[in-house]
Parts: C-alpha cells; sequence; structure tokens
C-alpha cells in the first residue's frame, strides 16, 4: 500500500537584494530592510515551500506552475502562491502534513519574528503546519555578501 505513505517534497529559492525595494520574506513585510527582487514579490521563504510541496505532490515546481509562462501570477504575493499550492495539492487528491522552511540571510534577523512568520504562512495554506528556521552562511557566498537571500523547505503531504 504504498498509497498510504507520506510523501516529501523538497525546494528551493534564491532571489537577488534590491535597495528601495520593499522586503517581503516568510509572508511578513520587514520595514526598513532591502527588498528582494523577481517575477512576483521575491517572498523566498513562500517560494521554497511553494516549491516544496509541489515536489510532495509531484506537481512539477513553482516555475512550470507560476513562472513566466504564465503571466497571470506576474507580481503575485508569496500568499497568494501558497494559497493557490494547497489548493492544487488538494485538488491532486493529497493533505498537507507538515512544511519546514530555513531562510539562509545576514539580515532580516528572522527569529525575532518567528512566530509571526509561522501564522503567516500556515495561514496562507489554510491552517496547514508550518516551522520557519534561520541561519547565516558565516559570509560565504551570495548570501553571506549580502547579494540576495536564499531559502530551502521540506513539505510532507499526505494521500487523502
Ligand atoms: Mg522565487
Amino acid at each position: 500500500m504504498v498509497d498510504v505513505l507520506p510523501r516529501v517534497g523538497i525546494g528551493v529559492d534564491v532571489h537577488p537584494l534590491e535597495a528601495g525595494r520593499p522586503l517581503y520574506l516568510a509572508g511578513l513585510l520587514w520595514p526598513g530592510e532591502d527588498g528582494l527582487s523577481g517575477h512576483s514579490d521575491g517572498d523566498v521563504a513562500a517560494h521554497a515551500a511553494c516549491s516544496a510541496l509541489l515536489s510532495a505532490a509531484s506537481l512539477g515546481d513553482l516555475g512550470s506552475q507560476f513562472g513566466t509562462s504564465r503571466p497571470e501570477w506576474a507580481g503575485a504575493s508569496g500568499s497568494a502562491l501558497l494559497a493557490e499550492s494547497a489548493r492544487l495539492i488538494e485538488a491532486a487528491g493529497f493533505r498537507i502534513g507538515n512544511v519546514a522552511v530555513q531562510v539562509i540571510c545576514n539580515r532580516p534577523r528572522v527569529s525575532t519574528r518567528r512566530a509571526e512568520a509561522e501564522q503567516a504562512l500556515a495561514a496562507a495554506l489554510g491552517g496547514a503546519e508550518v516551522s520557519l528556521a534561520a541561519t547565516t552562511s558565516d559570509g560565504l557566498g551570495l548570501t553571506g555578501r549580502g547579494e540576495g537571500i536564499a531559502a530551502i523547505a521540506t513539505a510532507m503531504v499526505i494521500r487523502a
């Protein structure tokens, strides 16, 4: 009965930082921080979570569901993409077990708003369990140089 086993997925996202843009990260607006550029609001945590969910349900990835070939999603918020991903997961016959996201950046200090961000991401997914962690890359690489923010996520879904 392979069909009843939980299925896990993985997602990664990176966006460049761009001074003068608002920062949307993990479903929250972070006042006073440089923002992320991209096809949508650049919320790497939300995007990695979407990719992990789509991956778990074998529904492709963020690019194939919401990429530049789908102009109606241009400028969409990470929360809107999460809500649509949750809808796709359900339509494919799955329910969400949990989602875990880790952000890699120098700034902002994600831990200062962890509970609020977890609630925002969970709400966008219709109440799914979401945990959020963060780390720096000790000054190394694109996140260490402050060129961008990265996020990695895993998700588990169960056949409904
Ligand atoms: Mg993205």
